[in-house]
């Protein structure tokens, strides 16, 4: 353990430097181009073997370990590249330089920890794993991890671990709960069309914006009606596009929302309500009322027999009072659910907030991190590395 320790202390300096370059230039979910090339440098310049994702986007990592022989588990450590298209508010000399574009996520601080371990770990003698990094592409689109696992990222592989920053818990405090933790998650649009026309004389056209307010109306109401109280469901209703006079019908308008549960059965009977209701505002309106579903993202479930390894990781090095186990379940979505969905893993949830100083929330932004939770985060993962049982986990 000192060994690894000792490693670690030595790129400890480079954590908030890598953090803070990525955090200044940060690529949009699709084009994390020079993000890419950045981590594929700094793997090249140590010689740890990679390869670059397809398109350029995303990095496999393999570094080498003295444990490679036949029957150690192979592990998968995985972070997130991809950042938000938000303008950056903090006065902070790592602003991001690129206009409209931000880290608000903490995807930078992912990849420079998953980074710095990489490169302290390369070579290193006696660990009882060999393991993998996945630097993924595309997480705030739902479609990076997909793309990677079509690459061969879990080829192989015994089991998954990533850690996400949590701007509600403390520097130096984790959550590592087993079983679910993420909503299982579908995006929809639907566009709701009609006959334009005059204001005046509605009833010589099918007005779609009559039909949008029913439906909204209609969903928010019958939705949770329908479901059982004790399975959560939201269905929210982000944006709604039609119309540009004060006196003229449009022809058309488009709705765009979301659903979340955190059971499956749930989301395909949310699923099945809302194309029932849009069929029912058609039918009342005379519109065509057409929806869309992007693929369901599924929930994040934490396998209990990894988190138990990360919480028992994560005890030794932060304390048993720093480590939360029964965190509730966030209706939030996270691509990391589909690595969980084929090889039992476990996503830790890392304190950034400085005590004292007020949370701001991911995805806003003032978003940042205190910046000791990365070497934090390097040594946890290490630790779960370490204390890996030669033994396969049974699943
Ligand atoms: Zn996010
Ligand atoms: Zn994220």
């Amino acid at each position: 353990m000192d060994n690894f320790e000792a490693r670690l202390e030595r790129f400890a300096a480079t954590l908030p430097e890598t953090r803070r370059h990525l955090h200044r230039y940060p690529e949009l979910s699709g084009a994390e181009f020079a993000t890419t090339a950045y981590l594929s440098e700094r793997l090249a310049q140590a010689e740890v073997p990679h390869r670059v994702g397809q398109g350029n986007r995303g990095v496999i990592a393999e570094p080498a370990t003295a444990a490679r022989s036949s029957g150690t588990p192979l592990i998968a450590l995985r972070a997130d590249i991809d950042a938000l298209p938000i303008e950056e508010a903090n006065p902070v000399e790592y602003r991001s330089r690129h206009p409209g574009v931000m880290h608000a996520c903490g995807h930078d601080a992912h990849t420079s920890i998953l980074l710095g371990l990489t490169l302290s770990l390369h070579r290193a003698q006696g660990l009882p794993v060999t393991w993998r990094a996945i630097f993924q592409p595309s997480e705030e689109v739902g479609q990076g991890a997909l793309e990677m696992i079509r690459q061969g990222a879990l080829t192989g592989v015994e089991a998954v671990v990533a850690l996400h920053v949590d701007p509600n818990r403390p520097v130096g405090t984790v959550g590592v709960t087993p079983g679910p933790r993420t909503a299982w998650c579908q995006d929809f649009a639907i566009e709701v069309t009609g006959r334009g026309g005059h204001g005046a004389r509605p009833h010589n056209t099918v007005d779609p914006i009559a039909a949008s307010a029913h439906l909204i109306t209609l969903i928010y109401q019958a939705l949770p009606r329908q479901n059982d109280a004790r399975n959560p469901v939201v269905v929210t209703i982000g944006a709604i596009q039609g119309g540009h006079a004060s006196n003229v019908i449009p022809d058309r308008v488009s709705l765009k929302g979301t659903v979340r549960s955190i059971d499956q059965p749930t989301a395909e009977r949310a699923h099945d309500c809302l194309q029932r209701l849009c069929a029912s505002a058609a039918q009342a309106f005379q519109a065509s009322v057409a929806p869309a579903f992007e693929p369901l993202l599924p929930g994040l479930v934490n396998e209990p027999a990894v988190a138990k390894i990360c919480a028992g990781a994560a005890r030794e090095l932060l304390g048993e009072a720093a480590v939360a186990t029964d965190d509730r379940v966030s209706m939030g979505a996270e691509d990391f659910a589909e690595y969980t969905r084929l090889v039992p893993g476990c996503m830790i949830s890392l304190g950034v907030n400085t005590p004292g100083r007020p949370i701001t929330p991911l995805h806003t932004p003032t978003f940042d991190i205190d910046e000791r939770a990365l070497l934090i985060g390097a040594r946890l993962l290490a630790r779960v590395l370490l204390r890996w049982p030669s033994a396969s986990l049974s699943h």
